[in-house]
């Protein structure tokens, strides 16, 4: 009984084929079969023959029944091919939904696999293929998902292009979005204008590039697609926004004036904390960032690497791997070009400071004393920097000194403490 229902679920399965016995083991299920087509077509000039050469025994494993393996002893026959001029003398049949050329699985459950391994690949996959009853290497099921044919998709009307690391800092790759159907439409294995063009001489049809700044798709798009319009993406816009803020208020740190002193009793005033002027300023994501960059710049230099493939190595501009390799010491680059030249008070800063230490904070007389010197700008300005002079806690004398430091040599970073 149980026998006639597993022959019939298989029969249904499988035309031109007669299932003569099937045996149940206790760890196996043996199916008998034979094939019952008259006609059998050469794979070589689709020629049918029904003039049977020979007869074999195939052994196919099939989808477990059962949580038992099932294993098909399949009756084929090798028919002579009757057209003269066809080079194929004899060729085996195979039966349409269950056989393929050398194949030792059942087409269901070669079909059963390739879908495992396409949702867990090879070393997972394995695992509940064995829980299938259907036992597979790991490197079998790697080679289904490579047997996939590959369905070209349509060339985007608007294409992402971005590259992405194989091996950060040293392989890179190029990834290519359709923007709106948010898919990747391939992957190209390096991110050079020669490879990113020929892709888009070869798929025309792109009518907007989306990409970073960087030169070399900008190239790849005008060799490649001359008449695509250039769009910077929206994740680089904003990544370089807030990049340039960050830059640009760690630049001007120090400018930043300090805090009214908080007069409520529950919370710390902001006099017992340091002042913001004190704290180091070359701290944070971007100090971190510009000194890792910087000691690599200067390692792959140290090792003769030239400057362009330093640059095309770690994704840097040439022009900030330039300024990089130029600094000797990566805090010059985390130093404003503006901080110097702030203001017009800055020549007499250093007067101010020294009458300060003197003891001299009227900024009515500082005024006219740096008057007399030849300060051209309004005592307002005179009188806003000796306030802030005055409210700044004794702790950020040291942070002061260092401002006056400012205005006479530049650099922020160099603190000049006592
Ligand atoms: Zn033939």
């Amino acid at each position: 009984m149980a026998d006639e229902l597993l022959q019939d679920l298989w029969l249904h399965q499988t035309a031109d084929v007669a299932v003569n016995t099937l045996t149940v083991h206790p760890h196996r299920i043996t199916v008998h079969a034979a094939t019952t087509s008259g006609l059998a077509s050469c794979p070589s000039c689709a020629t049918l023959s029904g003039r049977v050469h020979s007869r074999y025994v195939r052994r196919l494993d099939d989808a477990s029944v059962g949580g038992r393996p099932v294993v098909i002893e399949l009756r084929v026959r090798r028919f002579r091919c009757g057209e003269p001029s066809c080079p194929r003398a004899t060729f085996v049949e195979q039966v349409p939904g269950l056989t393929f050329r050398h194949g030792r699985r059942s087409q269901g459950l070669q079909a059963v696999l390739r879908r495992v391994a396409l949702m867990l690949a090879g070393r997972a996959g394995a695992r509940l293929a064995d829980v299938l009853a259907a036992p597979v290497g790991r490197s079998t099921l790697l080679r289904l998902i490579r047997a996939v044919p590959e369905t070209a998709l349509p060339v985007p009307r608007v294409l992402g292009v971005d590259e992405f690391a194989l091996r950060k800092g040293h392989v890179y790759a190029t990834v290519l979005v359709g923007i709106e159907t948010r898919r990747v439409v391939d992957l190209l294995p390096d991110r050079s204008v020669e490879t990113v063009s020929a892709w888009l001489t070869d798929h025309p049809g792109v009518e907007v590039i989306c990409r970073d700044r960087s030169g070399t798709f900008a190239e790849a798009g005008r060799v490649g697609a001359p008449d695509a319009i250039h769009v910077a993406d929206r994740y680089h816009l904003w990544h370089n926004l807030a990049e340039a803020v960050e830059k640009t208020v760690l630049q001007h740190r120090a400018l930043l004036p300090e805090p009214a002193p908080v007069v409520d009793d529950e919370l710390p005033t902001v006099a017992a904390l340091p002042s913001v002027a004190s704290l180091p300023r070359t701290t944070g994501r971007l100090a971190d960032r510009v000194r890792e960059h910087h000691a690599a710049v200067h390692a792959l230099i140290d090792d003769g690497v030239a400057l362009r493939t330093i640059a095309d190595r770690l994704g840097l501009a040439r022009n900030t791997v330039r300024r990089l390799a130029r600094a000797a010491d990566p805090d010059e680059l985390l130093v404003g070009r503006w901080t110097g030249r702030a203001s017009i008070l800055d020549p007499f800063k250093s007067h101010i400071d020294q009458r300060f230490a003197q003891g001299l904070t009227n900024a009515r007389r500082l005024f006219e004393e740096i008057a007399q010197r030849g300060y051209p700008g309004k005592e307002q300005i005179v009188r806003k920097y000796v306030l802030r002079r005055r409210t700044s806690s004794s702790t950020a004398r040291q942070s002061i000194s260092c401002q006056s430091g400012v205005s006479s040599s530049g650099p922020f970073a160099t603190t000049s403490a006592p």
